[in-house]
């Protein structure tokens, strides 16, 4: 059996791919745009103020060529695309020391700087000084509302949310939010955009503080946070509790699909009936937050070192995209979830070489 996909978004892959990409902002997820559009063979012009930007941006490229060298989409030798892929030369990144420089070219600008809503609309005024009026600029939040970030902007309309999840050159969702002001043409474009990027873009229905995706992991880790504060489990604990057991369900069924097949042969009307009263009970809605006093960060702190040991950053970061890309291909191969965007990718990639 192959996944239904009811959303149908996995199988695109179709649109066109932008003409040229600005990052502003090169942190962890600017610098991973930046090299998700360089791998598709677009150009990318990346800015920052940061000295130490360079460095990120590198390091992230080679770890995302490193990965995608891995699925089969980029030739181990030389870096440019396989046989099975296309033979077109792989997009450059160059960093640029003004905003106005990185952007004046752009149809697509991602804005990656930190999650401050002054921050992010200081940044558009720059942007709006020098980029082409009708150039789409895509905010990279967590979860502020798009409403709010275009406020004060002079073409509003070209202001949307792209949400991305880390590592944004494996990990193919990203949630695309209108604001009140958002023209329709902006986020087809977008879409169309993320599509030709190999990627799944979700449309968000309504405009809601953190969107779909972080309101169901902020609720998921308001309840870490609690476990550990209480001492009813450690970090690393938690962590297993999620990794050895439900988490490892959630990378190929969702919570409604998993519990459809948790409802035996009555699927998901069987659980609900038996399950749904369970909804009544005190620790379903647990919703305060701990409150992060030093001592508490200090606990977390520590115990989160324990729990890797000394391994650096950087080989947890190469370990997981490791991990991930075995679990894309697995889908893949079973024609399921995630793994239909890669083969939409893949077969994206062999029809433009
Ligand atoms: P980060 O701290 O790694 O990077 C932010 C970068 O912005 C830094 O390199 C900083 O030098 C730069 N910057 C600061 N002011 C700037 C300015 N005026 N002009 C240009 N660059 C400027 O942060 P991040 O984790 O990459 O987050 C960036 C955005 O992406 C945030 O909105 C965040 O909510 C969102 N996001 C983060 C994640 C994640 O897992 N880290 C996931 C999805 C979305």
């Amino acid at each position: 059996m192959t996944d239904p996909c009811p959303t149908g978004h996995a199988d695109a892959a179709d649109g066109e791919l932008p003409g040229s990409v600005a990052v502003v902002g090169a942190g962890v997820i600017g610098a991973a745009w930046a090299a998700r559009w360089a791998l598709c063979g677009v150009d990318v012009e990346v800015y920052d103020p940061l000295p130490t930007a360079s460095r990120q941006v590198e390091s992230t490229l080679e770890a995302a060529r490193a990965a995608w060298e891995r699925l089969g989409l980029l030739s181990r030798e030389t870096g440019e695309r396989s046989e099975r892929a296309h033979a077109v030369a792989l997009g450059e990144v160059i960093l640029t020391s003004e905003v106005g420089d990185a952007v004046i070219d752009a149809v697509l600008i991602h804005e990656c700087v930190p999650e401050r809503v002054k921050i992010k609309q200081a940044v558009y005024a720059e942007v709006e000084a020098a980029a082409a009026p009708d150039a789409v600029i895509a905010s990279s939040t967590s979860g502020i509302r798009p409403s709010e970030l275009q406020a004060e902007m002079q073409h509003p309309e070209r202001l949307v949310v792209g949400h991305p999840f880390n590592p944004v050159y494996l990990l193919p969702l990203v949630e695309v939010v209108g604001g009140s002001q958002t023209s329709e043409l902006t986020i087809e474009r977008a879409m169309g955009w993320f599509n030709a990027a190999g990627m799944a873009p979700l449309r968000v229905r309504s405009e809601v503080d953190g969107f779909v995706a972080d309101r169901l992991l902020e609720a998921l880790w308001r309840e870490a946070l609690w476990l550990v504060h209480d001492g009813v489990a450690t970090v690393a604990e938690i962590d297993d509790a999620m990794r050895l057991g439900f988490g490892l369900r959630w990378a190929q069924m969702g919570v409604f699909q998993t519990y459809a097949t948790a409802g035996g042969e009555g699927g998901f009307r069987h659980f609900i009936e038996h399950f749904g009263p369970a909804l009544q009970q005190p620790w379903t809605k647990l919703t305060d937050v701990p409150e992060l006093t030093p001592e508490f960060i200090a606990t977390l702190i520590t115990q989160s070192d324990e729990q890797s040991g000394d391994q650096p950053v950087a080989e947890l970061c190469a370990a997981r995209d490791r991990n991930l890309v075995d679990l894309l291909l697995a889908l893949e191969a079973n024609d399921w979830g995630a793994g239909r965007s890669l083969a939409a990718l893949r077969r994206r990639m062999s029809a433009a070489g």
